[in-house]
């Protein structure tokens, strides 16, 4: 596939015209992009492969950067406060004392909390997180769908109209296995990490094994001993020692509350297990990612999946090499999770003369401790909007969106960490 040539004139800036959107993904990358674009009256679809209307969320912390603020003080319309504010950044040493502390205020918030306001702004989801806003689609506000069970298996341009054909696969329950196609005028691929829309043009890219894992986990704040309570309430806490990086923060607890008492520490375990690949795991990465019914997964393994023995293992690890902090937050969670870390970077990101664009993780899946996932994909939406609306060309659009990843994987992915063979830690 030939990557577009990047003039000016392949656009659909098209403000003289009304134009159909189809994103490909319903996570945070693929919502954000399109109440970005809502109000420039384009019609917008969102194609997400999963068979029910809501993303099942792992329960799990995002850090809210300054792009995520930004978006959200820019789009979100709900009136609730999106973040619990970290006042400082702190790390232990084994036994849990103080070591170093910087003062620095960060914003965290959950995946689940970004989601739900997400769609109560894009499509008028109502739930227990926030309120709709009072208009959800504004005057001017083009139409918007957001259409789950669409599995997308293919991306094309037609010759004899020049619109982009987009093919899926029906994943409902109803219509499993159906195929159908829907076309449109310009397409967003905002498809994830592991997305088919990269696979389909640039083949040659694939997502590679970093060599260690994140086990990740959440405690309510109130199941907590007072001293864990205060190692993380409010501060960033890091522990670092050969193999192993830990860091915990306070997110906001059930339906998105952020009441003191009511929160959840949240936090992020990262560990080397070698091994060559994910499609070769070695012994031991095998058996943390083969689930309690015997199913292997070569990614991520679901919250409450994972085989007690297998996580019997872990535990004890942790409480041997973990300040006893943190070790009483892994050893506490109820239902632990596991990410494989990967890197993947796509060459461009556009594609089939400007038709079709990448955003978010399916342009550049980071590693967890960048910090810059969620932000990436505000980031995008933001300055993709502004494209699309004419004011920032193409290609600054291209510079900056581009930038972003190379600058995120150079500096704090394949700069620091790299080498999956021998662990990296
Ligand atoms: C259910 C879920 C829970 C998550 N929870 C956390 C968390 O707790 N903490 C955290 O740091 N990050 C989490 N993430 C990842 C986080 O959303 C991203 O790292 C980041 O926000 C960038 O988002 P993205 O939309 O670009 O990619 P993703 O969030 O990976 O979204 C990609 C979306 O595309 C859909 N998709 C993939 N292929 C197709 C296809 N062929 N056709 C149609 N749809 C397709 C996927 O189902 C998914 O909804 C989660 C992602 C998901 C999907």
């Amino acid at each position: 596939m030939s990557p577009s040539n990047g003039t000016e004139n392949d656009v659909p800036h098209a403000a003289d015209k009304k134009l159909h959107i189809i994103i490909v993904g319903g996570s945070l990358g693929g919502l954000c992009t399109g109440l970005a674009l809502k109000p420039l009256r384009h019609t917008i679809t969102i194609l997400e492969r999963n068979p029910s209307s809501l993303l099942h969320n792992q329960g799990a912390g995002i850090v809210a950067g300054g792009d995520t603020l930004a978006f959200f003080k820019r789009y979100d319309r709900c009136g609730r406060d999106l973040a619990v504010s970290s006042q400082c950044r702190q790390y232990l040493d084994k036994d849990g004392k103080i070591v170093h502390r910087e003062d620095m205020v960060q914003n965290m918030t959950s995946w689940d909390l970004v989601y739900y306001m997400l769609r109560a702004n894009f499509d008028g989801v109502e739930s227990a997180y926030c309120k709709v806003p009072e208009q959800v689609r504004g005057e001017g506000d083009g139409e918007v769908k957001h259409v789950h069970g669409r599995k997308v298996t293919g991306v094309r341009v037609r010759e004899e109209d020049g619109k982009v054909e987009v093919a899926y696969e029906d994943t409902t329950t109803e219509g499993r296995g159906q195929s159908g196609s829907m076309t449109a005028d310009f397409v967003i691929g905002a498809d994830g990490p592991s997305s088919t829309l990269r696979s389909i043009l640039c083949p040659n890219v694939q997502r590679t094994y970093a060599g260690y894992v994140a086990l990740r986990g959440t405690v309510p704040e109130s199941e907590v001993t007072s001293s864990t309570l205060e190692a993380f309430s409010e501060r960033f806490t890091f522990f670092h020692t050969k193999g192993i990086q830990i860091l915990a923060y306070l997110i906001p607890g059930e339906n998105g509350t952020l009441e003191p008492g009511k929160r959840l520490i949240n936090f992020v375990y990262y560990t080397n297990f070698p091994s060559k690949s994910l499609d070769e795991p070695s012994a031991e990465l095998a058996e943390l990612m083969t689930d309690r019914d015997g199913v292997r997964h070569r990614i991520t393994m679901p919250p409450g999946k994972t085989d007690p023995k297998a996580w019997e293992k872990q535990r004890q690890i942790a409480e041997e090499r973990l300040p006893p902090q943190f070790a009483e937050i892994v050893r506490g969670t109820k239902k632990p999770f596991v990410q494989a870390i990967t890197d993947v970077i796509s060459p461009d990101n556009e594609f089939l003369g400007g038709k079709v664009v990448l955003i978010g993780d399916a342009l550049a899946g980071f590693r967890p401790h960048t910090v810059a996932s969620t932000s990436q994909a505000a980031f995008d939406a933001m300055i993709l909007a502004d494209m699309v609306a004419g004011k920032v060309s193409r290609k600054e659009w291209k510079r900056e969106s581009m930038a972003t990843g190379r600058f995120v994987r150079h500096k704090v992915g394949g700069g620091i960490l790299g080498g999956a063979a021998e662990g990296v830690l």
